[in-house]
């Protein structure tokens, strides 16, 4: 992995060139994988201090696979998630999610993208306080421009085991609920890309199971890519295959 100093760049990137080379094929020939880092690097800048947080991370996520993340802490997973979310931008590389380079979409194209494309599952507080469950389902769709989005919002709250729920706050809910509720929006949406940053970190192992069981519907019923980065060994293993990250990039 080769940083070329002083070439054109902006912004926090500015310096840096990822020497990653785009394919000459036919994109349309191409088959693309859900999500591809190349030659990935995000370097945090705050005054003279410099964190590398990626440091040239190439990962490849087939489309319909649940992919676990693990690694020490501070190894750049969050990092790596907001990246795919297009949540932030690479010093350098290339990201490219759904077949599309992430750098080459205009602001349109991004807001789309965020709103329909990808969803994101946190640890927790992944729902709108105010509304119920059903409602946050609800609203997830009209964001993303969904039609009929209260039947597919009762729907999707059924196929996870949540129909009776739908009237309930969040803080009615339990928090393994709560998770399966954003899992549900997630799938109402039909978000090809999930990404989920620790979704079992603050349950027990019962709620754990419950919202394993839900990204494996999404993968199975719903046709996503859902990618995990979890410390919980359970999830992991539940994945088709487990990637590590070591410092910015993946483990040998
Ligand atoms: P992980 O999710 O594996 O714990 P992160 O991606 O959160 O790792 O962080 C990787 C490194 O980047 C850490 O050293 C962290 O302190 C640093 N980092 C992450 N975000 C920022 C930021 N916004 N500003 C400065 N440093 C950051």
């Amino acid at each position: 992995m080769e940083l070329i100093e002083g070439a054109a760049g902006s912004g926090e990137g500015a310096g840096l060139r990822s020497l990653y080379v785009e394919p000459e094929e036919d994109p349309a020939e191409i088959q693309w994988g859900a999500l591809e880092f190349h030659d990935v690097f995000r370097i945090f800048r705050s005054g003279p201090a410099e964190t590398v947080a990626l440091r040239g991370l190439d990962l490849r996520i087939e489309p319909n696979e649940m992919v676990g993340i693990v690694g020490p802490s501070g190894s750049g997973k969050s990092t790596l998630l907001s990246l795919a979310a297009a949540l932030d931008v690479p010093s350098a590389g290339e990201v490219r999610a759904l077949g599309r380079s992430l750098a080459r979409l205009d602001e349109a194209e991004l807001a789309e993208y965020r709103a329909c494309s990808v969803a994101i599952v946190f640890q927790d507080d992944n729902l709108w306080p105010a509304l119920s469950a059903r409602e946050n389902v609800t609203t997830a769709l009209r964001l993303a421009d969904a039609d009929r989005a209260d039947r597919r919002a009762g729907e999707a709250l059924d196929a996870f085991g949540l129909g009776d729920r739908g009237g309930l706050r969040p803080r009615s809910l339990s928090g393994g609920e709560q998770q399966r509720v954003a899992i549900a929006a997630a799938a109402a949406r039909r978000a090809p890309l999930v990404l989920c940053d620790e979704p079992t970190g603050q349950l027990d192992e019962r709620n754990e199971g419950l919202v394993l069981e839900s990204l494996r519907e999404l993968r199975d019923q719903f046709g996503a890519t859902v990618v995990v980065v979890t410390h919980a060994e359970r999830v992991a293993t539940a994945c088709d295959r487990v990637v590590e990250i070591h410092d910015g990039r993946v483990a040998a």
